[in-house]
């Protein structure tokens, strides 16, 4: 068959037309023949098993059932009648029940003949009920044709408007295997087929539209997942291997003064052994002559900003100039600050551009950036503005990727004619393998050890009625000289109302603190830059004991002495910026608590999360229940959500045959980077197909 074939637009297929071929590529994105193909079916209906009653379980399932009707009658309900009928076998009754047709069913049913039904049972009242059942005489069923695994497509509610229903499109997909002859190329090469007991491509689209039993449906689905994982490691792993040959990278070959003179006398803590690996990784890149592109991962409170900083003094060992950019102004004045302390008996000039510096400032370190004077520069945003141009900027550090898009790494690229080195941190912990396949481009280094003598944060669930006591909790804290913070939702739909819940819980805090005993810190968005900080900055220096505040503390700051975290309507929050929050404390050598404070009425979602946040201070556990909860596309927020958009394999289920798709996608790419070997060649031209198609899902941006 022709590959170019499938190419062909969905109008042409018989029983398609203009108006469906609209609807199809409305609804389901349909073009192509191709797209037909490979639109799977979420799930199948199985008959091949009869059940009898008494094996029927209460969870709605759809079952096959075989046995009589005994009689029929008319029940009247509030509004017209329902038709309901008898059905038993050898085991038991249960009843049928009709609202609509019920004429046509009253004339057309055989009492007391074997009848085989299909349908979804209820359980009510103490007896099965199974609504609008597909009857059918068992007699006619045992001559009929037996499809036993009945695919289910996806849908949507104008497709089934526009009568393009489960079944249309079950004939359609018929009609194309006709056409066909159900006979499509071959997409992996012999040698994995036969290593892995992979099917073949055309009787796997075969089976996966119209399987002949349970055993062939899983071989189909194993191969078609594979299939697509592999291709999408493939593709990842050659972008990998075309930056490393090609992209060139300035290589920092000298470890000089600044990162030795900083390491032997002014590091202020032993390193850890992950730390110590993590920079020595990022230090073999650095000095390879490609450009290095790495992924740091850490959970919050790893230290990772230790490691920024010696990745930077090795940039400025080679003549060099390097930036960190923060999320927001809070954070970036943090790092500022924490890194000036760290450098303070050194010559490195450094400076801070966020948002607020005034524009004579402003000018002064864009000359002074542009002459090569200033070595480090730490900011928010404002660091990808035009107007600032580096003499030569080697290396690039963006802390918490999650709030910066591709677009913005992008940026920073073309701040050179050689794009920078460029480094990625983030705390909020991605599974290895999803991180595999969604920046599988991207090396990955992984703090996993947090610096020594922390105590693991105690984390408790109470209910707003509790309040009292909690109260009396952070007195006592606040007695040993602790500070707490108090952590209002801050989501942006309900701003004003979210804004009055901070507020009235900030009063009531002031009541029940009262001055002078107590001093009260509040940060929230609506306020000045320079408040806030102010604010901050009170808290930081232990001048106020409590820290009232929306998410604005969410991400980053550093107060050690801060041992209680109070999380105010935790169930509206998601499981890693709970995370998140709770890391801020735990830094110190106190025991240091969570308390999440929640109202009586909690999803069964919101509870996952609070019994997860109160089980484990694993910031990898959480990202897995998290991904459970929620999805991939979602985790990665709204700037990189779609990018899974897988058609078959499921990222968190499938993680095995993931795991074996890279495998042998760096093995074969390992031996045949160009896949121009004979044995490949089945591989390169699927390759190009998909490139050609944009098949490959427009994975990376
Ligand atoms: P994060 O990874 O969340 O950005 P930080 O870099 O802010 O973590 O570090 C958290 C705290 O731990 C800081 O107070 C830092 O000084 C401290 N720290 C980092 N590394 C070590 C270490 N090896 N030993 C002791 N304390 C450390
Ligand atoms: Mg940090």
């Amino acid at each position: 068959m022709n590959p170019n074939y499938l190419q062909t637009p969905i109008a042409y297929l018989k029983g398609v037309g203009p108006n469906r071929a609209e609807t199809l590529q409305g609804e389901l994105g349909i073009y192509t023949y191709q797209d037909l193909i490979n639109l799977f079916p979420n799930r199948y209906l199985d008959k091949t098993k009869y059940y009898k009653i008494s094996e029927l379980q209460r969870n709605n399932s759809e079952v096959q059932l075989i046995g009589k009707i005994t009689h029929l009658k008319s029940v009247a309900q509030k509004k017209g009648n329902r038709l309901v009928a008898s059905f038993t076998d050898e085991t038991g009754t249960m009843e049928l029940v009709w609202f609509k047709g019920q004429k046509w069913i009253r004339e057309n049913t055989k009492l007391n003949v074997p009848y085989v039904l299909y349908g979804k049972t209820n359980w009510f009242n103490g007896t099965f009920s199974m609504p609008h059942p597909e009857m059918e005489l068992l007699e006619a069923h045992k001559k009929g044709l037996k499809i036993s695994m009945q695919p289910v497509y996806p849908s949507t509610e104008k497709l089934s408007n526009k009568g393009i229903t489960n079944r249309v499109t079950n004939k359609l997909m018929q009609q194309l295997f006709l056409d066909t002859k159900g006979r499509f190329v071959e997409t992996l090469p012999d040698y994995l087929l036969s290593e892995l007991n992979l099917m073949n491509k055309s009787n796997a689209l075969f089976n996966i539209h119209f399987p002949k039993n349970q055993e062939e449906l899983a071989k189909a689905q194993y191969r078609l997942k594979f299939e697509e994982l592999f291709y999408i490691q493939l593709q990842l792993i050659t972008k990998k291997i075309i930056r490393k040959n090609k992209i060139k990278g300035y290589p920092f070959t000298a470890v000089g003064e600044y990162f030795s003179e900083f390491y032997k006398n002014h590091l202020p803590f032993e390193l850890t052994n992950a730390q110590k690996r993590v920079i020595k990784e990022i230090r073999s890149d650095l000095g390879s002559n490609a450009q290095m592109n790495r992924l740091l991962q850490g959970d919050v409170g790893s230290g990772k900003t230790i490691v920024a900083l010696m990745s930077m003094l090795l940039a400025l060992d080679n003549g060099f100039q390097a930036c960190l950019m923060a999320p927001t102004e809070i954070l970036a004045t943090q790092h500022f600050n924490g890194i000036k302390e760290l450098l303070e008996k050194t010559d490195i000039n450094l400076a801070l551009l966020t948002g607020s510096v005034k524009k004579s400032a402003r000018k002064i370190i864009h000359e002074q950036l542009e002459n090569g004077e200033l070595h480090i520069l730490i900011g928010t945003h404002a660091l990808l503005e035009d107007k600032v141009q580096y003499k030569n900027l080697g290396l690039a550090i963006i802390d918490e990727q999650h709030r910066f898009g591709v677009a913005q790494r992008a940026k920073l690229w073309h701040k050179n004619e050689v794009p920078p080195h460029i480094l990625v941190m983030t705390a909020t912990p991605i599974p290895r393998t999803l991180a595999m396949s969604l920046y599988g481009d991207l090396d990955i280094s992984v703090i996993d050890e947090l610096p020594p003598g922390r105590k693991p944060i105690k984390t408790v669930h109470r209910y707003d009625a509790n309040r009292l006591k909690v109260f009396r909790f952070i007195k006592d804290e606040i007695k040993l000289g602790r500070q707490i913070y108090v952590v209002y939702p801050l989501i942006q739909e309900s701003e004003a109302l979210d804004y009055k819940d901070l507020m009235d819980g900030y009063e009531s805090i002031v009541r029940d603190f009262p001055m002078p005993n107590y001093q009260i810190s509040i940060v929230h968005g609506q306020m000045k830059a320079e408040d806030k900080e102010f604010e901050m900055q009170r808290f930081i220096k232990g001048e106020t004991q409590i820290m009232v505040a929306t998410t604005v503390i969410e991400v980053g700051v550093n107060v050690p002495n801060a041992s209680v975290m109070i999380i105010e309507s935790a169930e509206r929050f998601g499981l890693s910026q709970l995370h998140q929050l709770r890391g801020r404390v735990g830094r110190g050598a106190d025991q240091s608590y969570c308390i999440l404070m929640t109202s009586h009425k909690l999803s069964s979602d919101a509870k996952t999360r609070l019994e997860t946040m109160v089980r484990t201070n694993d910031g990898f556990q959480i990202a897995d229940v998290d991904l459970k909860l929620r999805g991939p596309g979602d985790i990665m927020g709204t700037q990189q959500s779609g990018v899974l958009n897988l058609k078959i394999a499921d990222i968190i289920k499938d993680n095995d045959i993931l795991k074996t798709a890279r495998h042998y996608a760096i093995q074969i790419l390992t031996n045949d980077p160009s896949l121009s070997k004979s044995s490949n060649t089945v591989l390169l031209y699927a390759y190009q197909q998909l490139v050609k198609y944009k098949n490959i899902w427009n994975y990376i941006s």
